[in-house]
């Protein structure tokens, strides 16, 4: 990246929040500061940062509308900070289109880390739909329901093939398993979770057997699953 990414940090604990800059300033990045909510969201739309990291308790609006808001109208990326970690799982639940989650407390190194992880991911896909460069090995052609690896061929099932469709699509986002019934056995009664991790086992066998190193489905430690690039 050629110019420093401007992050957007809505925190309104003030000294977290200027540990925060202290940390990303030195990572290389710009930051702008917000300790509150009801100006977030055309905060967030107007100056337009290269990612948002955003906090749920905040006076004035919570974190979780103000994602809602901003997904009406932005693909920014958006890091949520929470409270607890047993309630990721219900943020994910809501689907708020966020790239990913961090806990409280939380070091100011692996926000760092979250952050250069969520921008490589997303400045990756921007700029393969620009170049068509680096996602290359992975082709999927949504109206003949054909998977490509380096060039070859991929027979998947329809359930492998719209599972890898939906997190390959989703930028590194990550799913539970019950969104990933919702989204593609939604007509099917009979599925339980263990139905998606043995599905996305094959899955993973099949890219394998064409590409030996290539594994890009990441198991998220009791959440669930996310494309990596
Ligand atoms: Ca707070």
């Amino acid at each position: 990246m050629s110019k420093l990414p401007h992050i957007l940090v809505i925190e309104d604990e003030t000294t977290l929040a200027g540990v925060i800059k202290d940390y990303l300033v030195d990572a290389g990045m710009t930051v702008t500061l917000l300790h509150e909510g009801t100006t977030a969201t055309q905060t967030i739309l107007g100056a337009k940062p290269d990612l948002v990291v955003l906090d749920i308790m905040l006076p004035g609006k919570d974190g979780i509308t103000i994602c809602r808001e901003v997904r009406a109208q932005s693909e920014v990326p958006i890091i949520m900070e929470t409270a607890k970690v047993d309630e990721i799982d219900r943020l994910l639940g809501l689907e708020l289109g966020a790239d990913d989650y961090l806990c409280k407390p939380f070091s100011p190194r692996e926000l760092v880390a979250r952050i250069k992880a969520v921008l490589r991911r997303t400045g990756i896909s921007r700029s393969d739909q620009e170049e068509g460069s680096a996602e290359a090995r992975l082709q999927l052609d949504e109206e003949k329901w054909l998977t490509r690896l380096d060039g070859q061929i991929i027979k998947l099932t329809r359930r492998e093939f719209q599972l890898l469709l939906v997190l390959h699509k989703s930028g590194g986002r990550v799913y539970s398993r019950s969104q990933l019934l919702d989204a593609v056995f939604r007509d099917d009664a009979d599925v339980f979770d263990r139905t998606i991790d043995s599905h996305i086992k094959n899955l993973r066998n099949k890219l394998k057997q064409v590409a030996p190193d290539y594994d890009p489905i990441r198991s998220v430690y009791g959440v669930g699953y996310a494309f990596e690039l």
